[in-house]
C-alpha cells in the first residue's frame, strides 16, 4: 500500500544511471510510489522499462519543448546537452500499445524560458507549438491524459488548450511543476486540469515578490483546490528543502507534501491522500 505518489519524476534519466533500484527502494520503504516521465524517445523508453519492472511505477512517454533543437540547458545543479529530436507519432502511439502502464503523453509544452540562441526565436517557438498540438492529437486519440511543461509561455498554451475544447476535444491532464501566478493556473482550473508543485514552493519567495506586496507562488498554493492539486519531484532537480542544491529523489516529495499542510494549515496526512486519490483519478492508475 502506499500512501503518496510522485506525480513526477525521472528515475529513468542518467543521474540515476548507477543506483536507480536503490533510489526507488527507497523510496517505496517510505510509502511513496512514482511516475517516471520521459523527456524524448530513449527516456520515455527506459520511463516505461522501469514501469513494466516494479508495481509502484507508471510510466509518461513525450517530447520536452527543450529537446526539439540541440541546446546547453542548465537546471539548477545538473547541465546537460539536450539531444535534438522531432515529434514521431507513429513511435511514441508504439511506445503506448507497449504497456497498459504508460499512463499519459509528456512531459511536453512550452518552454520560453531556455531558448537555443542559433535559431530564431519565433522558428523555436512555432516548432515548440507544433510538436506540443501532436501531442495532444495522439494523447487524445489514444485517450490518455497530457503532462504538460510550461515555462514563461503560459498565455500561448492555455490559449491553445482553449483552441482544442473550442474545437470539441476535450483531453485531461495536468500542468507539472507550476510555477505561474493565480490567474494562470485558474485559467487551467476551468478546462478541468490539475496543478502540480514541486520543491520550488518550499523555496523562499522572491524578495520583490514581498517587496511589493504581490503574490508569491506559495499564495497560489494555497488558492488552488486541493482536489484539484498534485505533488511531485521532478527529481534529479528541484530538490525541496532541506534537501535543496542536492541531487533530488522521489523519496523527497513528502517534503513537499509538508509544505502544502503547512501553508494550507492542514494536515500533512490530508495532503498525501488527496493528492494520491487525484493522481490515480486523473491518471487512472
Ligand atoms: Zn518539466
Ligand atoms: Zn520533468
Amino acid at each position: 500500500m502506499f500512501r503518496r505518489i510522485d506525480a513526477h519524476s525521472h528515475i529513468n534519466f542518467n543521474a540515476y544511471k548507477d543506483d536507480a533500484e536503490q533510489v526507488i527502494a527507497r523510496a517505496f520503504e517510505e510509502g511513496t510510489a512514482m511516475l517516471a516521465v520521459g523527456s524524448q524517445y530513449s527516456t520515455s523508453v527506459r520511463a516505461v522499462e522501469y514501469a513494466e519492472k516494479h508495481e509502484g511505477i507508471w510510466a509518461v512517454v513525450g517530447l520536452h519543448p527543450s529537446h526539439l533543437f540541440e541546446q546547453h540547458i542548465d537546471e539548477e545543479e545538473i547541465s546537460y546537452t539536450s539531444v535534438h529530436e522531432t515529434f514521431d507519432a507513429a513511435a511514441y502511439r508504439a511506445l503506448v500499445k507497449r504497456s497498459p502502464k504508460v499512463v499519459a503523453i509528456g512531459e511536453c509544452g512550452l518552454d520560453y524560458y531556455r531558448l537555443p540562441e542559433h535559431v530564431p526565436h519565433e522558428e523555436v517557438r512555432a516548432r515548440q507549438k507544433e510538436a506540443f498540438r501532436a501531442q495532444l492529437d495522439l494523447a487524445h486519440e489514444v485517450d490518455l491524459p497530457i503532462m504538460i511543461h510550461c515555462r514563461d509561455a503560459h498565455d500561448d498554451l492555455a490559449t491553445i488548450l482553449e483552441e482544442y475544447f473550442a474545437a470539441g476535444k476535450k483531453i485531461r491532464g495536468n500542468i507539472h511543476c507550476f510555477t505561474g501566478t493565480w490567474p494562470e493556473a485558474e485559467r487551467y482550473l476551468q478546462l478541468g486540469f490539475y496543478i502540480s508543485f514541486t520543491g520550488v514552493i518550499t523555496y523562499k519567495p522572491k524578495a520583490a515578490d514581498i517587496a511589493a506586496a504581490v503574490e508569491t507562488l506559495q499564495d497560489v498554493v494555497k488558492k488552488v483546490p486541493l482536489e484539484k492539486m498534485l505533488i511531485e519531484t521532478d527529481a534529479p532537480y528541484l530538490a525541496p528543502v532541506p534537501m535543496r542544491g542536492k541531487r533530488n529523489e522521489p523519496a523527497y516529495v513528502k517534503y513537499v507534501g509538508e509544505m502544502v499542510a503547512k501553508l494550507r494549515e492542514i494536515s500533512v496526512e490530508e495532503v498525501e491522500k488527496q493528492t494520491l486519490l487525484n493522481t490515480q483519478t486523473l491518471f487512472r492508475l
